[in-house]
């Protein structure tokens, strides 16, 4: 595994290791990887959706309190409902569960649990920090105002921290369908609240017939004050998706990437800049933008040398943990435990942390990582 050396791992393209590689920081031993060893393991989630990873239990009952009408009075016609961990025709069939989870997100309480739980959710499984990820403006149907609305998760966020001690950050999302002017709002809340609980911005949504440069002027507000952002690209349309988030928007990062891997020239500029890619393996085969596991390009990238993060996207819908995109990732696409340990570290490595604290954070990931391993070494024998 690479800890320190800014990537120049598996791929063996850097100069040094073209010859030689250089000897492995951690040896990961032989191990059988299970499910108990992935959960065990310090993790990341960079790419989650609030209003995706609800409990299914929190909206029937937040529906009861607010008297909000549900497509179905249980968890399983609920779970049905909103296509939990199916196959959806397209990405916008799948994007039709959120108009469920934002009917029972809009008051201070429903946002402040739903934040807080999904927190603890991700502490449970050794999530050492998570990114989530939200459009304040779909929370206005009864008159919020954005700064409660933000203020609300960002003390839901809190609390679970104070309990778990898990680290988060809030990225603000612009969406793609609504106006330009909406994101260059969104963007002013983004830098108000830059190094007050918010660490980015994102552009999310349709994006087919809903381009990137059109919502240039938000992100040139955010990078003219130094504010982390990325932006969903390559999801559900080609390349030219990726290369106007990173030429016309200027994206540290690039949620999904699916299809980066028609691009090679663009793929190598990803590659030699070191832009993380937010890989969320089994949303991409729940939204068909890739046909199936098999076909996910996230091997691909990660044997080329590309920087990937495995993440969730939507714990809720996908019906998914980062403990078990880790496993799929083991199991269908044949990563190994070396492979997993250093898509971990990448995780922290791309998180939207100051750098000092993010050297701070690897060091004790690392121990982490190596205990873990001698423990399950030990286990395992
Ligand atoms: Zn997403």
């Amino acid at each position: 595994m690479t800890v320190d050396d800014d990537d120049a791992g598996p791929a063996g393209i850097s100069s040094t290791a073209w010859h030689k590689p250089p000897p492995p920081t951690l040896a990961v031993p032989r191990l059988e990887v299970t499910e108990a060893l992935l959960h065990a393991l310090p993790k990341t989630d960079l790419h989650c959706h609030l209003d995706g990873s609800m409990r299914l239990k929190t909206i029937l009952e937040l529906a009861h309190e607010q008297k909000v009408k549900l497509p179905a009075h249980d968890e399983p016609g609920l779970a049905k409902a909103i296509h939990m961990g199916e196959l959806c025709k397209n990405l916008e069939d799948y994007l039709v569960a959120f108009d469920v989870t934002c009917s029972v997100l809009q008051t201070e309480e429903a946002l402040y649990r739903a934040a807080y739980e999904l927190a603890i959710d991700a502490a449970a499984e050794n999530v050492r920090y998570l990114e989530v990820r939200y459009a304040p403006v779909l929370h206005q149907q009864r008159g919020l105002k954005l700064t409660t609305i933000i203020d609300s998760v960002l003390e839901g966020l809190r609390a679970a921290k104070r309990e778990t001690r898990i680290r988060t950050g809030v990225i603000l999302c612009g969406i793609r369908h609504m106006s330009p002017e909406t994101s260059l709002r969104l963007a002013e809340l983004c830098v108000a609240y830059k190094n007050r609980g918010v660490v980015g911005f994102d552009l999310a949504g349709a994006e087919a017939n809903f381009p990137a440069k059109e919502h240039k002027e938000a992100f040139a507000l955010i990078l003219k004050n130094n504010v982390n952002c990325t932006a969903h690209a390559g999801e559900a349309y080609g390349p030219e998706s990726i290369a106007q988030a990173l030429h016309n928007l200027g994206s540290h990062r690039i949620g999904h990437g699916v299809r980066l891997r028609e691009d090679g020239d663009l793929l190598n500029y990803v590659n030699d800049h070191r832009i993380p890619i937010e890989c969320c393996p089994s949303s991409n085969v729940q939204t068909r933008a890739v046909t199936d596991m098999k076909a996910h390009p996230l091997k691909f990238y990660f044997d080329y040398g590309l920087r990937v993060t495995i993440n969730t996207d939507n714990r809720l819908i996908t019906n998914t943990s980062v403990t078990r995109e880790y496993m799929v990732a083991h199991q269908e696409l044949g990563l190994s435990l070396e492979d997993i340990t250093t898509i971990i570290v990448s995780g922290f490595k791309s998180a939207f942390l100051p750098f000092r604290e993010k050297q701070d954070v690897l060091k004790s990931v690392n121990e982490e990582i190596a205990q873990t391993l001698k423990r399950f070494e030990h286990e395992q024998r």
